[in-house]
């Protein structure tokens, strides 16, 4: 049984045409639903938009078969980056493109086309297959809070596969926690012109933080970014307030542990340089836990099933590590293993996005044939 590439290619350029910014996933969430009330595929809404901020909850469909085979959990996400309104897919060279202006929403259009045309495959053609879940999350470009905020009662599956990577001959199955931390300097404003002797440059101070930050890639798997700076008011006061703001990456929360200490000590010998000086520089570090890392035992079912479908069916597959985050994430962190299997979209969250097709129906084949339960 194979699924029809026709049609998965038609379901996908629908779903880009219909806009869905992170927080506005109303119209693509209504067309889901729609096709799922089409096939008699029952799901729910849950309560996550009261705290994502989104227009809409995460949906959560259930295709059952036989209650003694375990429970397989299916995920992509509605919402994409910026520019993503007004999407004009054009089909060029066995690829999919948007109109230069926009991001195409491959990411992550491509991973709900394979999920929606698979779960209508299995539910016409009555074959046996696992009992399936699928996990429609809203608002996962801006910090998998869809993901973040389900309800997880809603799921029995144990195992789990999420549509959002490059190639389907990678399988992600190890990945990163993050931590973002901020470095809030506070030094003493004064007059730029008249009395810049009163003054104490929090932008200077926080230079000199900076400077002596090991940034970019620590080790293998481990790195540091400095991704933002906000200091100063005006050109002719010494300013009072920088806000430095990181992230650090890493699969080791050792090592998390062992660089923010380090942080931690240039921030101090900057203070106590200040206090020697008899100046009233402060320095404010906090940091907070985005998401958990993630590793998936080599011998799980889910990559287990994988492994041999693409053996089967002569696919080159890697398990790969990734430095990216994704609702993978927080399926790991409620008990879901689930690895992240490639779709064929490359340069997501730029105008540039292109799905590349003879991938996104190998994605399709690999997801469909694993759903399948050979008896
Ligand atoms: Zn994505």
């Amino acid at each position: 049984m194979l699924l029809d590439k026709d049609k998965l290619l038609k379901t996908f350029i629908e779903l880009v045409k219909i806009d869905s910014e992170s927080k506005n996933e109303i119209q693509v969430a209504e067309y889901i639903k729609k096709r799922l009330k089409k096939l008699n595929i029952p799901f729910v809404i849950d309560n996550s938009k009261n705290k994502t901020g989104s227009n809409h909850g995460n949906i959560i469909a259930k295709l059952n078969n036989n209650r003694s085979l375990p429970t397989i959990l299916l995920s992509s996400h509605m919402d994409t980056v910026v520019p993503g309104n007004n999407i004009k897919p054009i089909v060029r060279n066995k690829t999919v493109v948007s109109s230069g202006d926009t991001i195409l929403g491959a990411d992550d259009k491509s991973g709900l086309a394979i999920i929606l045309e698979t779960l209508e495959t299995l539910k016409t053609n009555k074959v046996n297959h696992y009992n399936i879940e699928a996990a429609i999350t809203t608002c996962e470009e801006i910090g998998l809070l869809g993901a973040k905020y389900l309800d997880y009662k809603l799921l029995k599956a144990k195992e789990g596969i999420v549509l959002d990577s490059t190639s389907p001959e990678r399988l992600v199955f190890k990945g990163p926690a993050s931590d973002y931390f901020s470095i809030k300097i506070y030094g003493v404003e004064s007059h730029s012109g008249i009395n810049p002797e009163l003054g104490i440059s929090s932008i200077i101070a926080s230079a000199e933080i900076i400077t002596k930050m090991k940034t970019g890639r620590i080790n293998k798997g481990t790195t540091i970014n400095i991704g933002k700076i906000h200091g100063g008011s005006a050109i002719n006061i010494v300013p009072g307030e920088t806000v430095i703001s990181c992230e650090i990456r890493s699969h080791s929360e050792s090592t998390i542990e062992k660089e923010i200490n380090k942080i931690k000590k240039i921030i101090k010998n900057v203070e106590e340089k200040y206090k020697k000086l008899n100046n009233k520089v402060r320095i404010k570090f906090t940091k907070e836990r985005i998401y958990d890392s993630i590793s998936i035992p080599k011998n799980a079912f889910i990559i287990r099933k994988i492994l041999k479908v693409c053996k089967s069916s002569n696919y080159l597959i890697n398990l790969v590590e990734t430095g990216g985050g994704a609702d993978a994430n927080f399926f790991v962190k409620n008990g879901i293993e689930t690895i992240n299997l490639g779709t064929g979209m490359r340069d997501f969250h730029t105008k540039k996005e292109t799905l590349i097709l003879k991938e996104f129906y190998q994605s399709a084949d690999i997801v469909l044939k694993t759903l399948i339960h050979e008896s």
